[in-house]
């Protein structure tokens, strides 16, 4: 769970907002799709390139594509701080202080 503290002083939960995510190691991604296929949250894409991209805002972690990726690319990871921002910035906009709990 997370809590904002708004620019008014009160709180909101955010709910869960987990703590892992998947990422893509670009250097063993085959490109095969899989990933996108399984993923039920629609967090992943694929850039110019081809390569699988994890919308860190979407991904629940789940753990499911890192288990079937054919190429080891997918990582089962903690959040980055900015990350983890990112998330919450998309449940609820700018926020401005963040307390963990
Ligand atoms: S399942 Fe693995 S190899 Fe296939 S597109 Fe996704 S990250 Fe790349
Ligand atoms: S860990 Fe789960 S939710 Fe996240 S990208 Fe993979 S399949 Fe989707």
């Amino acid at each position: 769970m997370a809590l904002i503290i708004t620019s008014s002083g009160s709180a909101r939960n955010t709910g869960p907002v987990g703590g892992v995510i998947a990422t893509v190691d670009r250097d063993h991604c085959t490109k095969c799709l899989t990933c996108m296929r399984l993923c039920a949250y629609g967090a992943i894409s694929f850039d110019g390139d081809g390569i699988a991209v994890v919308d860190p805002t979407s991904c629940q972690g789940c753990g499911l594509c890192v288990a079937a990726c054919p190429g080891a690319a997918l990582i089962l990871g903690h959040y980055t701080r900015e990350q983890m921002l990112a998330k919450i910035d998309a449940l609820l906009g700018e926020p401005e202080a963040i307390h963990a709990g």
